[in-house]
């Protein structure tokens, strides 16, 4: 049956790694049997310019017929001064609200020609291989009450609301303990029950939803702790699972234990599989339009799509290898170069998304 997949660039350099993306798309089609239709639509910055909403109706609409979504990123200086509902993140939030995309899940693997380009210590990273499931539809960036009041000495306060169900905790908690039953079996959920009593009962479902998994060694720890872990010895983690925020920082410095934020995919499930799928990285609007942005992590995010939502597991392993060919050969955007590296070139945005299409290829 053929799959519907919507495509979203949104804004600054989404719309140039999008491209890399569909070129990958379109030999998948055109040389590998791959049965999708691709739509358009606008999200974001682009989509308020356009419609005067960053979440119009006619994207929603979209939106709900597509079995899956590629996103780019959102976000622009120009739109810094618009109501927060009408900015581009809002964009964002928006469709993964009105999606149900609760399940966000973050990988970060090292690709062992990287390894230099990490940070930390080649021996610290090298083999590097940690999922981390992020609750998002919940938490505080969507908890009720939240706003900036008047207090009656005149003094502004703001204030937010870190908030979860039961319902939202388990559902999370199976997404995580499903993927953990797919891959080391081990499970660390991140809390911080010590002063929130929200986490408390995070790590109460938590523990209970784990009765079901029983293989699954499942561990707590508190999130500022996790934080020191994840750069201390990374290794330790196979599946971390955490709530909305957490999720939101810790990915990030997982991010740079990979080396940069431009080899990271990601994938937002609903409780079917339907799915989008965005680098995790935002528009970068410092490096919009020069062709230097690395488009690896939407090329791999197109991976992730064709694994978990649109079963196509030979084909995401193509795009896999594909990348890891390229890499090999010594390609690299400037986020990954590193100067005087033996066997290395720099390559710009189109120049490597022409080389996986042409890895894709032989
Ligand atoms: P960012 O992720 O856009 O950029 C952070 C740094 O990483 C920048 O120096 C950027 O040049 C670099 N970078 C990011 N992606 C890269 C890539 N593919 N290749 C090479 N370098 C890359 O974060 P920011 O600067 O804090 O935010 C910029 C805008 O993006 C803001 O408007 C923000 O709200 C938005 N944002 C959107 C998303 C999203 O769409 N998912 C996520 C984060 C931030």
């Amino acid at each position: 049956m053929t799959q519907n997949v919507l495509i979203l660039p949104g804004d600054g350099i989404g719309k140039e790694i999008v491209a890399e993306a569909v070129k990958v798309l379109d030999v998948l089609k055109a040389d590998f049997g791959l049965d999708i239709t691709i739509t358009n639509g606008n999200i974001g910055g682009a989509a308020y310019d356009a419609d005067g909403h960053p979440y119009p109706p006619a994207t929603q609409a979209l939106a709900k017929e597509a079995d899956a979504i590629l996103l780019g990123a959102v976000g622009g200086y120009q739109y810094d001064d618009l109501p927060r509902e009408l900015r581009p993140e809002r964009g964002l939030l928006g469709i993964r609200a009105d999606l149900e995309l609760f399940s966000n899940l973050r990988p970060a693997i090292l690709n062992k020609e990287l390894a230099d380009a990490s940070s930390l210590k080649p021996e610290v990273v090298a083999g590097l291989d940690i999922m981390i499931v992020r609750e998002l539809t919940g938490g505080i960036y969507f908890g009720e009450p939240r706003g900036i009041r008047i207090l009656e000495n005149g003094e502004k306060q703001g204030y937010n609301t870190l908030i979860y169900k039961e319902s939202e905790i388990e559902r999370i908690a199976h997404s995580a303990f499903k993927i953990a039953m797919k891959r080391d079996k081990r499970l660390c959920s991140v809390g911080k029950s010590n002063v929130l009593e929200v986490m408390e009962l995070w790590d109460e479902v938590v523990e209970r939803v784990g009765k079901q998994y029983p293989e699954v060694e499942l561990s707590h720890m508190y999130v500022d702790n996790a934080a020191m872990q994840l750069v201390k010895e990374p290794k330790q983690f196979d599946v971390m699972v955490t709530g909305n925020m957490f999720g939101d920082i810790l990915s990030d410095a997982a991010a740079m234990l990979t080396g940069s934020i431009g080899m990271l995919p990601s994938a937002s499930l609903d409780a079917n599989g339907k799915g989008m799928y965005e680098p995790i990285h935002g528009s970068a609007p410092d490096i919009e339009g020069k062709n230097i942005a690395n488009p690896l992590a939407t090329i791999m995010s197109l991976s992730m799509m064709l694994r978990y939502s649109l079963n196509q597991e030979t084909l995401a392993r193509k795009i896999d290898d594909a990348v890891e060919r390229v890499l090999k050969e010594g390609k690299r955007t400037a986020d990954i170069y590193v100067e005087g590296q033996a066997g290395t070139t720099l390559v710009s945005t189109s120049e490597m998304g022409d080389a996986v299409v042409s890895a894709l290829k032989s």
